[in-house]
């Protein structure tokens, strides 16, 4: 047998068995260069938006040099037409009219810009030993512990009393001040470490040092608290009583990042799930003329439920196609049912040192390609989207097609935990949905890695979806 030819149970082996291999070595150079030129977009699109209303500021403004304006209830619209929707500033509605009748239904990809935090109380200043620091409520699911002796930045809006708006955002100048959460030196953690590792850091310890210096008055009493309230002041005009009507939230201080000296993976925070959101906000802009309307929905609130008006248990998206289909003079339940959606949330990447909390056969793999998963849930799928075996051969097939590097995935080991995304409230519209995402190593922390071959590969799936 020459070096050449295959031993028949070789050939039966490459025909019958799956083939996994790493995605790298799955394409070629100029691949890989795509995919390192469309992740420094990517990271610039982190750096800028790390809160639901930044992400949407930042969408907005990259959907109008792309030629889409803002959606008119009642307009007609045309084949080729781009239009935005702004959700109450935290949520955000990209369309793109195709060729077919909307009745034909409308493929969209819906992906979330909320992201684990540290939300300000309402009433978050204070003074104690001469130090002033605010109370916060976390935001989603995190790990205390990890939110401890980082530098954090604060971003957000104070409505002042008499309506008017400042936008906050210190701490991601280079020149900007950052702030921190203190804890304990191991010298005297005695009895913190007897704490579980759940407890280590309890929710009303998550206190952010934001000032030091007192305002020189002896007639004072919190002279620090004062000093702080007097430079936040002149900075945006506002008083104390304006973090009443105020969003602010603590988020880590630092830029998206390269990790490994090869470069492969990017380290940031609130790639849960903007590591999605901007692959399907990049497909949408890049959709010129497609056969089917298309929509990509970046949505607010998924992480602690998808509750509220900008949450997408609500129903916005639901009204947006009602008013597409009612221009269209076409029946809105048709529309919907006939829609097919990409639920675009990160999924739980494969990570060597915890390896036992995922089935390694099911688990999804760092460049390995975008990930697609069937279900999600808890004990036996509760709560889930199970997609169906007709949709998910659909999908398959497109990602097939278009040369997509893919691979499926779980959310961890049976009985073990498990979690949902907004899959389950697009299914119960009545619409097909399977979720589709990039896969993450230490989600929700402040530092989440990611490898730029799955995040182009979602871009290239999620465009391949809707063209
Ligand atoms: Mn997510
Ligand atoms: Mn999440």
């Amino acid at each position: 047998m020459s070096k050449e030819e295959k031993s028949v149970g070789k050939a039966l082996e490459e025909k019958l068995l799956s083939q996994k291999k790493n995605g790298l070595l799955r394409i070629d150079a100029d691949e890989t260069e795509r995919a390192d030129a469309f992740c420094e977009g990517y990271m610039k699109f982190l750096d800028d938006s790390k809160t639901e209303r930044e992400a949407v500021t930042s969408a907005i403004a990259l959907a109008e040099a792309n030629g889409f304006s803002p959606f008119e209830f009642g307009k007609k619209y045309s084949a080729g037409e781009k239009v935005y929707y702004n959700v109450r500033n935290k949520s955000l509605i990209l369309c793109v009219f195709g060729k077919n009748s909307v009745e034909n239904g409308i493929k969209i990809l819906a992906a979330h810009i909320d992201s684990p935090r540290l939300d300000l109380k309402q009433h978050p200043l204070y003074e104690s030993s001469e130090y002033a620091l605010l109370k916060t409520h976390y935001y989603g699911g995190i790990r205390k512990y990890q939110w401890v002796t980082i530098p954090l930045a604060l971003h957000g809006v104070i409505f002042k009393a008499d309506g008017s708006c400042v936008t906050v955002n210190i701490g991601e100048d280079d020149s900007d001040p950052v702030f921190a959460v203190t804890d304990l030196l191991p010298h005297l953690a005695q009895e913190q470490s007897k704490r579980t590792l759940n407890e280590g850091i309890k929710g009303e310890e998550l206190n952010v040092m934001i000032g030091s210096r007192p305002f020189k008055d002896d007639e004072v009493s919190e002279k620090v608290k004062l000093n702080v309230m007097k430079i936040l002041n002149e900075k945006y005009g506002v008083t104390e009583d304006d973090f009443l009507s105020a969003e602010l939230e603590a988020v880590p201080a630092f830029k998206a990042k390269n990790v490994g000296l090869d470069c492969g993976l990017i380290g940031a925070y609130g790639q849960d799930d903007r590591v999605c959101a901007y692959p399907a906000l990049e497909a949408i802009l890049d959709c010129d003329n497609p056969d089917d309307t298309a929509i990509a929905v970046l949505t607010d609130k998924e992480e602690i439920g998808s509750v509220g008006p900008t949450g997408l248990s609500s129903d916005y998206l639901r009204h947006f196609i009602e008013a597409v289909a009612d221009a269209a003079d076409v029946p809105a339940y048709n529309v919907i049912r006939n829609s097919k959606c990409l639920s675009a949330d990160v999924t739980a990447a494969y990570d060597p040192t915890f390896s036992d909390v995922l089935d390694p056969r099911n688990a999804s793999y760092c460049n390995y390609g975008v990930a697609m998963c069937k279900y999600t849930g808890s004990r036996g799928k509760s709560g889930c989207n199970d997609a169906s075996a007709e949709f998910v051969a659909e999908v398959r097939k497109i990602f097939e097609e278009n040369g997509v590097v893919w691979q499926t995935t779980e959310l961890g080991r049976v009985d073990l935990g498990g979690g949902g995304t907004v899959a389950a409230y697009i299914g119960n519209m009545d619409m097909e949905v399977v979720d589709v995402g990039v896969p993450v190593l230490c989600m929700h922390s402040p530092f989440e890695l990611t490898s730029k071959l799955d995040v182009y590969m979602a871009y290239k799936g999620f465009a391949a979806f809707i063209k």
